[in-house]
C-alpha cells in the first residue's frame, strides 16, 4: 500500500459555501419548501474522514420536524398539483434537475469527497450517474405504463398505474447523492411526493440537491430533505400512518426494524439491504482481467459497496499464482486523501465504520484466518487522524468464520478455494445474503450455467460492478425486497388499478324483477 497524506489546501472546503446556512453557520434542512433549523435547535457535527476534522454542523431534525415534512408532503399529494401534473411536465422538471446536477457536478463531487472521503474520480462518476438517473426517469415518465386484457365479452379490462402517495425514503452513506437519485427520480417520475432522510453521516450533497430542486421549480412539499438520526427521523417516517410507502437502503438489522414499523399501516415497502457477494474465478479465466476485477470488486469505495465482491471463490488450480499476483497488486494501491489525483482508495466514512472493520479483522485473526496483506491502519497522520485501513486479504478461511459470513463493509477480502464447479456454487450460495455475484471463465457455457445457479439478483460474467440506470437492482434472500432502477424501479412506486368497462350497457339480470 502506498499512502498520500491530506494537504491542507483551502479548496478542500470551498464547496460548503453552496449550502444554505443560518447566522451561526448551521447547514439548514429543507422542509415543505422552507429552509429551517431543527425544532429544538439541535445540530450534528460533520467530520472529514480523511482528517478527522469537523467541517460543518447540520440541523439535527426531530420527530416534530419529520412530522412537519410528512404533513407538507401529504398536502402536496392530496391537494396537488404534482400527482395531476402531466407526465410531460414532470419529465421536463426532472430533466431540468438533471441538467442542474451536471452544471454543478465539479463542485458537487468535491463536496461528496469532502464528506465521505472517496476519491474525486469516484465521486465525479457518481454525480454523472445521479444526473443520468433523473434523466432516465424523466424519459420513462412519458412512456406507456398500462396494459389491456382480452377478457370475455362484453367487457374490456385495462390497467393503469397511479402514484402511491407520500413516500418516506431512507438512504445510507456510501453513495450519498446517487442513493438519493435512485430513490427520488422514479418516485417523482411516477407522480409521488417524497420525504428523504439522508444518512446522518453524509447529508451535505442531498442538501445541495434540495437547492437544485428549488431552483428547477418543484413546488413546496413535493420533495423535503430532513437531516438527522435514524431512530428519530427514520423511525418517524417508517411509523407514520400518513406515509404510504417506505423505501429503505441500509443494513439488514435496520431494514428489519423499518419493516416492523411499516406494518403499522401496511405501507408499501422496498428494501435494499446488505450483501456478502461471491466473485468466482475459474482456472481458465483471463488471468490479468480476473485479478484486476477482483481488486476493483472489493476495493472500489474502500469496500463500502453493498454489492462488493467480498468473497473471492478461487479455483485451486490457480490458487497460489492468483493470490501472489493479487497481493502484489494490492500492495501497490495508493491510499489517501480523495482530493489528491494520485489516490486510488480513500478512508472509511467514519470512525465508527473504521472501528467496525477493525473489529472484524481482529475476529478473523482470532478465528484462525491468515492475513495475506494489510490488516492495519496506515502509518503516519493518515492512520492517526483519518479513518483509513489498509486494503486487506484473508486466506485460510472456513465457511463458519464471521469474516466469511457477515458483511464487513470495508476493504477486506476473504479467499475461499474450490476444486470443481459444484463446490464453487456451494460456497458461493452459502450465505444469508443474495445481492450480487460474478463468474470469471473463458467457457461461455459454464459461465451461464453458474450464473443461473447463483442465488443473487445482480450478476456479472467476466466483469464486476457495472450498474445501469436501465436495469433492475436488488437482492435475493436477506438482501432485500423489490427492485430499484429500470422499469422495475418505476413500478415499485406505483399502485396498479384494474379498470373494467362494460361494452354492452344493459342490466345483468342476476335477480328476478
Ligand atoms: P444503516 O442501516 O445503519 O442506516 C441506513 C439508514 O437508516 C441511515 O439513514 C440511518 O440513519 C437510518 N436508520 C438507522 N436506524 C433507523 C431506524 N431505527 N429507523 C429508520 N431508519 C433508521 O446502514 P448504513 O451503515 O448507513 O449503510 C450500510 C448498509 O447499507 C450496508 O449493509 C450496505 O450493504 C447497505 N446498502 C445496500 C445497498 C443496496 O442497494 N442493496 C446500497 C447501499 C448500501
Amino acid at each position: 500500500m502506498i499512502s498520500v497524506q491530506p494537504k491542507a489546501h483551502a479548496a478542500r472546503t470551498e464547496a460548503l459555501s453552496h449550502l444554505i446556512r443560518d447566522a451561526d453557520g448551521t447547514c439548514l434542512m429543507y422542509i415543505d419548501g422552507q429552509w429551517c433549523t431543527a425544532s429544538d435547535g439541535g445540530t450534528r457535527a460533520m467530520i472529514d474522514p480523511s482528517t478527522g476534522l469537523e467541517i460543518a454542523r447540520v440541523a439535527e431534525g426531530t420527530v416534530q420536524d419529520t412530522e412537519r415534512a410528512i404533513a407538507g408532503a401529504r398536502r402536496a399529494f392530496d391537494e396537488g398539483p404534482w400527482p395531476q401534473t402531466p407526465a410531460l411536465e414532470r419529465a421536463k422538471l426532472l430533466g431540468k434537475l438533471a441538467d442542474l446536477i451536471d452544471a454543478n457536478a465539479v463542485e458537487l463531487s468535491r463536496l461528496e469527497t469532502l464528506s465521505c472521503g472517496k476519491p474525486l474520480r469516484e465521486t465525479e462518476y457518481d454525480m454523472a450517474d445521479a444526473a443520468n438517473c433523473f434523466r432516465y426517469y424523466a424519459g420513462l415518465a412519458t412512456k406507456p405504463h398500462g396494459e389491456t386484457f382480452e377478457v370475455p365479452a362484453p367487457s374490456q379490462t385495462f390497467v393503469v398505474r397511479e402514484p402511491i402517495g407520500v413516500c418516506g425514503q431512507i438512504i445510507p452513506w456510501n453513495y450519498p447523492l446517487l442513493m438519493a437519485a435512485w430513490k427520488l427520480a422514479p418516485a417523482l417520475a411516477a407522480g409521488n411526493v417524497c420525504v428523504l432522510k439522508p444518512s446522518e453521516l453524509t447529508p451535505l450533497t442531498a442538501l445541495w440537491l434540495a437547492r437544485l430542486f428549488e431552483e428547477a421549480g418543484f413546488a413546496p412539499g413535493v420533495v423535503s430533505i430532513v437531516t438527522g438520526g435514524g431512530p428519530t427521523v427514520g423511525a418517524t417516517l417508517a411509523e407514520s400512518p400518513l406515509v404510504d410507502k417506505i423505501a429503505f437502503t441500509g443494513s439488514v438489522p435496520t431494514g428489519q426494524s423499518v419493516m416492523r414499523a411499516a406494518a403499522s399501516n401496511i405501507k408499501k415497502i422496498s428494501l435494499e439491504l446488505g450483501g456478502k457477494s461471491p466473485n468466482i474465478v475459474f482456472a481458465d479465466a483471463d488471468f490479468e482481467t480476473a485479478v484486476d476485477y477482483a481488486l476493483y470488486g472489493i476495493y472500489a469505495n474502500a469496500g463500502q459497496v453493498c454489492s462488493a465482491g467480498a468473497r473471492l471463490v478461487l479455483d485451486r488450480g490457480i490458487y497460489e499464482k492468483f493470490l501472489d499476483r493479487l497481493v502484489e497488486r494490492t500492495k501497490k494501491i495508493v491510499v489517501g486523501d480523495g482530493f489528491d489525483p494520485e489516490t486510488e482508495m480513500g478512508p472509511l466514512v467514519a470512525e465508527r465504520q473504521r472501528d467496525r472493520v477493525e473489529s472484524y479483522i481482529r475476529a478473523g485473526v482470532e478465528e484462525g484466518a491468515t492475513i495475506a496483506t494489510g490488516g492495519a491502519r496506515p502509518a503516519g497522520p493518515l492512520g492517526e487522524r483519518g479513518f483509513f485501513i489498509e486494503p486487506t486479504i484473508f486466506t485460510n478461511t472456513n465457511p463458519s468464520m464471521r469474516i466469511v459470513r457477515e458483511e464487513i463493509f470495508g476493504p477486506v477480502l476473504v479467499v475461499q478455494p474450490f476444486s470443481d464447479e459444484a463446490e464453487a456454487l456451494k460456497i458461493a450460495n452459502d450465505s444469508p445474503y443474495g445481492l450480487a455475484g460474478a463468474v470469471f471463465t473463458s467457457d461461455a457455457a459454464r459461465a451461464h450455467r453458474v450464473i443461473r445457479k447463483l442465488r443473487a439478483g445482480i450478476t456479472w460474467i467476466n466483469t464486476y460492478h457495472p450498474t445501469y440506470n436501465e436495469a433492475p437492482w436488488g437482492g435475493y434472500k436477506q438482501s432485500g425486497i423489490g427492485r430499484e432502477l429500470g422499469t422495475h424501479g418505476f413500478d415499485e412506486y406505483t399502485e396498479v388499478k384494474q379498470i373494467n368497462v362494460n361494452l354492452a350497457v344493459e342490466p345483468v339480470g342476476w335477480f328476478k324483477e
